[in-house]
């Protein structure tokens, strides 16, 4: 029925960053819970890593 998909809507990892992003960190992937793997296939979020770049900063 549509035309576009929510792609970025859907991600959980709302917060990762690309790499370079300063002051980033890995972290757990939130989408395949640091598995790497969702439903037998990699997780496109990691690349099957099960880690994603996110900032860090804040109250930490
Ligand atoms: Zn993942």
């Amino acid at each position: 029925m549509s035309d576009s998909e929510p792609r970025d809507a859907n991600h959980r990892n709302s917060d990762a960053v690309p790499p370079g992003t300063p002051n980033a960190a890995e972290n757990t992937c939130r989408r395949c819970s640091g598995s790497g793997r969702i439903d037998g296939a990699e997780c496109p979020d990691c690349g099957g890593t099960g880690k994603v770049l996110t900032p860090v900063g804040g109250a930490g």
